[in-house]
């Protein structure tokens, strides 16, 4: 079965992620476990823990269908070694977060060189950040995002990534997220049937589809290789319908979360039943 949903707020607390998921028809979710623009939050308490276990289980949602994403400031491949430190510090904390609610992956964009050093020596310290942060919080997969390659941000070609996790050491704790948007302003076409499957066939083959852990559907208000990160609605923007009827097809893409990043929330309910309708 495809698990389609959103992006969902946690406003008033986590416990409500799984209710708004829920409220849209959503059989996966995405979500943040704290303040996405600050370094630090409120320890998770226990009653709301148990209030999000709770609401997990009475809407039916498995953790695997959840796909939490990590706080925009974190810059693992950060060059400066203090800023860096604040980042895993930041990561950390947000892995051991996700444990609390039993949550078994976090999706997270790896990182960037800022101009200050190479592209490899910044992947190589992506890999070195999660080796750390693996190391010390158990039971949480690290999920890398392809990137728009907007700046400076690594993770936008399928060669980065793989190069990253060539380098962690427990791969059996590493995953990816693709993001439909990332990937053709990356520059890989999947408007139609026939660049969609090279597209997909070439993560097959440089990164693995044994890692694919989600995805995340967004249509682009970007042109194809142009780098830069602006969602759009499903059919509004330069990937058009097509792509989103491929992915609902793919046998390939069967219970893992296909969580939608749109910028209209107030239509995703929408979005999910066209989703669904796509399904031959
Ligand atoms: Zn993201
Ligand atoms: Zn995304």
């Amino acid at each position: 079965m495809k698990r389609v949903g959103a992006h969902v707020s946690i406003a008033g607390g986590v416990d409500n992620a799984p209710l708004n998921a829920a409220a849209i028809g959503a059989k996966a979710f995405a979500m943040f476990t704290k303040n996405q623009r600050q370094w630090h939050s409120k320890p998770l308490e226990t009653a709301q823990i148990d209030a999000f276990l709770q609401n997990m289980e009475s809407n039916g949602y498995r953790s695997s269908d959840v796909l939490p994403h990590d706080g925009y400031l974190i810059n693992l491949g950060n060059p400066d070694s203090d800023k860096r430190k604040q980042s895993l510090d930041a990561f950390i904390d947000e892995l051991q977060r996700c444990n609390l609610l039993g949550l078994t992956c976090l999706n997270f964009h790896p990182g960037s060189h800022l101009r200050k050093i190479s592209e490899d020596e910044c992947l190589t310290l992506i890999s070195e950040s999660m080796n750390r942060a693996l190391d010390q919080v158990q039971g949480v997969t690290a999920v890398i995002e392809n990137t728009a390659g907007q700046g400076s941000n690594m993770g936008h070609t399928f060669e980065q990534i793989a190069q990253i996790i060539d380098k962690v050491e427990d791969k059996s704790r590493v995953g990816v997220c693709l993001d439909t948007c990332h990937t053709f302003v990356s520059g890989y076409d999947i408007r139609t049937i026939e660049t969609y499957r090279q597209t997909m066939d070439k993560f097959a083959e440089v990164v693995g589809f044994k890692y694919l852990r989600g995805m995340h559907l967004n249509d682009s208000k970007p042109d194809l290789g142009s780098r830069v990160d602006r969602h759009h609605s499903l059919g509004e923007g330069k990937i058009g319908l097509d792509t989103f009827r491929f992915i609902m097809n793919d046998p390939a893409l069967e219970e893992i979360p296909l969580v939608l990043e749109t910028i209209d929330s107030s239509i995703w309910e929408k979005e999910i039943k066209l989703l669904y309708q796509f399904v031959e």
